[in-house]
């Protein structure tokens, strides 16, 4: 069937750069971009950085500029949710009653935050943050002086809290797993980053969770842990993780197991449906079960492979995942993936603040976690990326010019 009409489902990172990437690739049909936020569409990352240290205007960062829509032919439908997919008859259809035919379907619902299921999660004063309705309620409670707990040593949980301590705030940060970043990154970087967050004058509470959150007087709450330690608090923020929104794609009888499953070349199990971003379980090479990533590459690079085969050009998705985080005045950025890494090698010195470490999995380099080394992350996703031979020696050896061999590589 040619494709006349595509339907991109979800104005974040992904379907922006869906619609985008089409008509890139030449597509010259209807691109209707639907997105249940009433907020023009903008980047994620910043909520947690530069929005909540008040350095952004209201609106955040957009994502395109307005007339990027109209100039590109891009129907943008906000502040409507698509809440039924009819695959045999190709419609879709918006809670709000509107009904649209598609050749082709783009499902980019992104993901939103785990329940933070505890008595009191309730209360006034207890946030989570995924969007900017969300990052404007949290920036209006960060004032020097008050006190935040932040539940959940994650890059967001931890991105939050290096901020309310440069603002002056109290800082209490509760972790059920025994170090920060746990799921993601190496024990070493972790390590540095414990101390660090300690330096910026945050408190852990690392192994234990939360009991419940009880309402104090005039406003303020008081959290209790797992072990019965109380803190008292004027805002929690809750940064436990998020879960995939598969909700309309299981509705639609789609295949789903943490996310829409899709195939290598991000096909759902109907392939007039893709999935993309966050809300996409993909087989990634070398990993044996599918995976789920939860970062602006992986939204973009997903986007533009759809695009791709969506105009002609099918391919398997194979892109190096990348990611960053900003936690005060260091910037860590990690280069592949450390599923299955079985030794790791320093570069640099934790002491001076700048350092990477090269994640092994048995001769191979997997991935790389650098902290305040842009050079080295830029080299490493070069290296990863063509499979360039490294050994640990090399990496561990500063005098070995990592950019020297992934020029030679490339020549
Ligand atoms: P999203 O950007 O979440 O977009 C999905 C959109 O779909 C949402 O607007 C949602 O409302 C909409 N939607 C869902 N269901 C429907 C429906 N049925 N109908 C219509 N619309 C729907 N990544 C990094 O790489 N580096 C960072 O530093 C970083 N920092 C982050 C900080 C914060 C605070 C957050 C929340 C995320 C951060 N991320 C970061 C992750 C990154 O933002 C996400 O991986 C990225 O936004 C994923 O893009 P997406 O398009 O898949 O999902």
């Amino acid at each position: 069937m040619q494709v006349r009409k595509i339907a991109v489902v979800g104005a974040g990172h992904a379907g922006v750069q869906a619609a985008a990437s089409l008509r890139e690739e030449g597509f010259e049909g209807t691109i209707i971009l639907y997105g249940e936020e009433t907020d023009f569409p903008y980047h994620r990352p910043p909520l947690s950085k530069a929005y909540l240290k008040g350095g952004l205007d209201d609106a955040g960062v957009p994502l395109r500029a307005a007339q990027y829509f109209a100039e590109n032919r891009i129907e943008l439908r906000l502040g409507g949710r698509v809440g039924k997919i009819d695959r045999a008859a190709f419609r879709l259809e918006t809670d709000g009653g509107v009904s649209d035919a598609y050749d082709a379907l783009i499902l980019a619902t992104g993901a939103k935050p785990r329940a933070f299921d505890v008595p009191g999660a309730e209360l006034p004063g207890v946030h989570a943050l995924r969007n900017l309705a969300d990052a404007r309620k949290l920036r209006s409670r960060l004032v020097a002086g008050r006190r935040l707990v932040v539940v959940g040593a994650g890059f967001i949980g931890l991105e939050i809290a290096a901020t309310a301590r440069a603002f002056g705030m109290d800082v209490d940060i509760a972790e059920i797993a025994t170090r920060p970043m746990g799921r993601a990154i190496s024990e070493i970087t972790s390590a540095f980053f414990l101390d660090a967050h300690k330096a910026f004058g945050a408190r852990f509470h690392l192994g234990r969770g939360v009991r419940e959150i009880s309402a104090g007087g005039g406003g303020s709450l008081s959290v209790t842990l797992s072990d019965g330690t109380r803190l008292p608090a004027d805002s929690v923020v809750a940064g436990v993780g998020v879960l995939a929104n598969d909700d309309l794609a299981r509705e639609a009888g789609l295949a789903c197991e943490n996310g829409v499953a899709v195939n290598d070349r991000l096909e759902t199990s109907d392939s007039a449906i893709s999935a993309i971003g966050d809300c996409a379980a993909f087989p990634a090479p070398g990993l044996a079960r599918p995976i789920r990533l939860e970062s602006v590459q992986n939204a973009t690079d997903q986007a533009r492979c759809v695009a791709r085969r969506l105009t002609g050009r099918p391919e398997a998705y194979g892109a190096l995942p990348w990611f960053w985080s900003d936690q005060g005045d260091l910037k860590l950025q990690i280069a592949g993936l450390s599923i299955g890494v079985d030794g790791w090698v320093m570069r640099g010195d934790p002491q001076s603040r700048s350092f990477s470490v090269f994640g092994f999995r048995g001769a191979e380099l997997a991935a790389v976690e650098s902290v305040n080394r842009g050079a080295d992350h830029m080299a490493a996703r070069r290296i990863l990326a063509a499979r360039t031979p490294l050994s640990p020696a090399q990496a561990a050896d500063p005098q070995f010019d990592l950019r020297r061999i992934t020029t030679a590589a490339v020549a």
